[in-house]
């Protein structure tokens, strides 16, 4: 097997190397489309399943709403048109015939789903509605990122009705932990919380709150984002329900979504130079055993304990035993730390003959001698240990590249250089967040709650000011 590029030569090549070496996913024949393979759709569905676990647990029904959306209903909202339409594919055309009105293939649901809400909101009995969808959405892209940007994507979209203002906000809130408990617990992935500013914030939205991660080359991620929306849709699509005293109000809402791009952190958070490196919770198989067979040899005893070491396994945690007898165990190996399985169970002749296995970590490479019955107990211990320490040496690795600067100059070099969430004062003001976006390509990537307040913006020295992180970003 040729090797991957490595993170040091490439860092994008070495993603790229990851993911379609790994078989995650391929390019598709139409530019800026992927295909997902089998190895990387498993990924996203425990990502799913976990998800979508949290989102019942929190109150929420899955529903359905159409992929084609009129497009007058996009034009409703003034600011969220904008914001879409150089992105939004349209249908114009069936057959030879030209559409009446030509349909807008969904970059987003709030439009459809605001003027179904229209037909089923009339009192405050009606409220709230928790709905959520799971669907595939389409923006125009013409580069291919694979997970991290393409046109037609995979994703969750939350959509709620709300009687108050403050319910419609805290419910973006709380999405935001439900996300943040998702990053940190499931992905072993760290965030930072927070505001995005007005320049950041979704098209049509009061506010946005988001989750950003820090990849390993020193760029963010934006990993997840819930909208308190105000009235907004409300008010183009004519919501209003009748209040407990009786008068006509608008409906408050929120949204909020994660995408397969989940999946392009996930790899860019732990993996390594020798391939993908899963979290054990995310992993379509955590553990595989590999009896070590020689060619002209009876196998039997070994392929029967490599069996027998799995069974008691099976049940609890996702195990595969890898009897091929085509490839080498050294070929066997490689193959799995590449799809980066968590655990290897390796058993040899001389294993057999001792009573035990070797077990193998994918994460340190860290191998350890085992007596065969306490298999069904030690794997389990050792897979909640990696989940912990690539989720510790992850935060360890964002608290060591969060550096403050109080300078233009020195922002400038910290993004140059290491990268990371460079903390810097900032005013407030959009001229100076556009300078620093033109000039350096980094944006603020939100506003902490407990921003600290510092003496001069970065840029125009004008106070009071916040500290803010700063990063370029995916
Ligand atoms: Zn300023």
């Amino acid at each position: 097997m040729a090797k991957i590029t490595k993170r040091a030569d490439d860092y994008s090549q070495w993603y790229i190397d990851i993911v379609t070496r790994a078989e995650m996913a391929d390019y598709a024949p139409v530019r800026g489309c992927m295909v997902i393979r089998p190895w990387g759709y498993a990924i996203w569905e425990r990502m799913q399943r976990a998800l979508d676990d949290m989102f019942k647990a929190t109150g929420h029904s899955n529903a359905y709403f159409p992929l084609l959306i009129p497009q007058s209903f996009l034009e409703k909202e003034a600011e969220h048109v904008e914001g879409f339409a150089p992105e939004c594919a349209t249908v114009t055309r069936v057959g030879d015939k030209p559409l009446e009105e030509p349909l807008v293939l969904r970059p987003t649901s709030e439009t459809i789903i605001w003027a179904m809400y229209k037909r089923w909101i009339q009192s405050w009995r009606d409220l709230p509605l928790l709905y959520n969808q799971w669907a595939n959405i389409i923006r125009w892209e013409m580069r291919t990122r694979l997970f991290l940007r393409t046109t037609e994507f995979l994703w969750q979209e939350g959509h709620t009705a709300h009687a108050t203002a403050e319910e419609a906000r805290e419910e973006a809130e709380r999405m935001l932990g439900v996300y943040r408990t998702f990053a940190e617990e499931w992905m072993a992935m760290p965030v930072l919380a927070g505001r995005k500013s007005e320049a950041e914030k979704f098209a049509g939205a009061e506010a946005t709150y988001t989750i950003e991660a820090l990849m390993q080359d020193g760029w963010a991620l934006q990993a997840g984002t819930s909208h308190f929306l105000g009235q907004n849709f409300a008010k183009a699509f004519d919501v209003q329900f009748q209040n407990k005293a009786g008068a006509l109000e608008y409906v408050w809402a929120s949204s909020w979504g994660v995408s397969t791009r989940l999946v392009g952190a996930l790899v860019m958070s732990h993996s390594d130079d020798e391939g993908l490196v899963l979290p054990p919770k995310l992993a379509p198989q955590e553990v595989v055993v590999v009896p070590i067979l020689k060619s002209g040899a009876d196998n039997a005893a070994i392929t029967t304990a490599a069996v027998r070491v799995a069974e008691p396994l099976e049940g609890g945690v996702r195990v595969h035993v890898d009897d091929r007898d085509n490839v080498s165990p050294g070929w066997k190996f490689n193959e799995w730390e590449l799809k980066g399985v968590p655990v290897r169970v390796e058993i040899g002749p001389k294993d057999v003959e001792k009573g035990q296995v070797v077990l193998v970590r994918r994460d340190t490479g860290e191998k350890t001698p085992v007596p065969q019955g306490e298999v069904p107990v030690r794997v389990p211990v050792l897979l909640e240990e990696i989940q912990r320490g690539l989720f510790e040496r992850a935060k360890a690795r964002l608290e060591a590249n969060c550096p403050r600067v109080d300078t233009y100059e020195s922002l400038r070099e910290a993004l140059e250089g290491a990268g990371g969430f460079v903390y810097a004062p900032w005013c407030g003001g959009a001229e100076c967040e556009a300078r620093v976006a033109e000039e350096t390509k980094a944006t603020i990537r939100l506003i902490p709650e407990d921003a600290e307040s510092c003496g001069g913006c970065v840029v125009c020295g004008q106070g009071p000011a916040k500290r803010v992180p700063f990063a370029r970003a995916y």
